[in-house]
């Protein structure tokens, strides 16, 4: 079963309209020995900190195949990702991994090494890619896939990727693959016409 697309593009604006702690509207302003604009409450004092998100994900790989997933959701509807999320709460960066394999392609995998950390500062998010084994070439995608299906490098859709640090992180995965060493890559991710 699948939610209706909402009207806003998800996640929803970082711009609060409201305070959450007493529900006065929110100005934007730099507070006092501070230097950035924050959302300030002038009814109740509070100041909302703003913060980047983390995305947690896998390059899960089965036989020298690839798993990649096909978006049900926005943004990127029906192009191929790597299967990634938001990380929750409470979690660590290798349990939402694993949580957003389990979702996004039902797939049982053996988590393995961090393998890229991407800062995004544009989108205001840092990726992190674990590598990962497939135990299993059954799959159960989850509503948030259209389908989920391994990929030889040679067949990978390169211009139906949904996201330029699933595109990078590939491009590194096959880069490593020939020497056979896969060592952390930490990089960021441009704006697009910056490029
Ligand atoms: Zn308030």
């Amino acid at each position: 079963m699948t939610s209706p697309a909402p009207n806003f593009y998800f996640p929803a604006p970082r711009v609060q309209k409201f305070c959450s702690q007493c529900g006065a509207l929110i100005i934007q302003r730099i507070p006092p020995d501070d230097n950035r604009v924050r959302d300030v409450c002038d009814n109740c004092g509070a100041v909302h900190y703003q913060n980047p998100r983390n995305v947690v994900g896998v390059l899960p790989v089965w036989q020298d195949k690839i798993l990649l997933c096909r978006r049900a959701i926005e943004p990127r509807y029906d192009k191929w990702t790597l299967p990634a999320g938001f990380m929750e709460l409470g979690e660590t960066t290798a349990q939402g991994a694993m949580r957003e394999t389990q979702e996004e392609a039902g797939a049982q995998i053996e988590l393995g090494p961090l393998y890229t950390v991407i800062d995004v500062p544009h989108a205001e998010q840092v990726h992190f890619f674990y590598l990962a084994k497939v135990l299993s070439d059954e799959l159960y995608p989850g509503p948030e896939s259209l389908e989920a299906a391994f990929f030889d490098i040679e067949d990978i859709p390169w211009a139906d990727l949904s996201f330029r640090t699933v595109v990078t992180t590939l491009e590194h995965y096959l880069a490593d693959a020939k020497t056979g060493v896969f060592p952390v890559h930490h990089y960021d991710i441009p704006l697009p016409d910056a490029r």
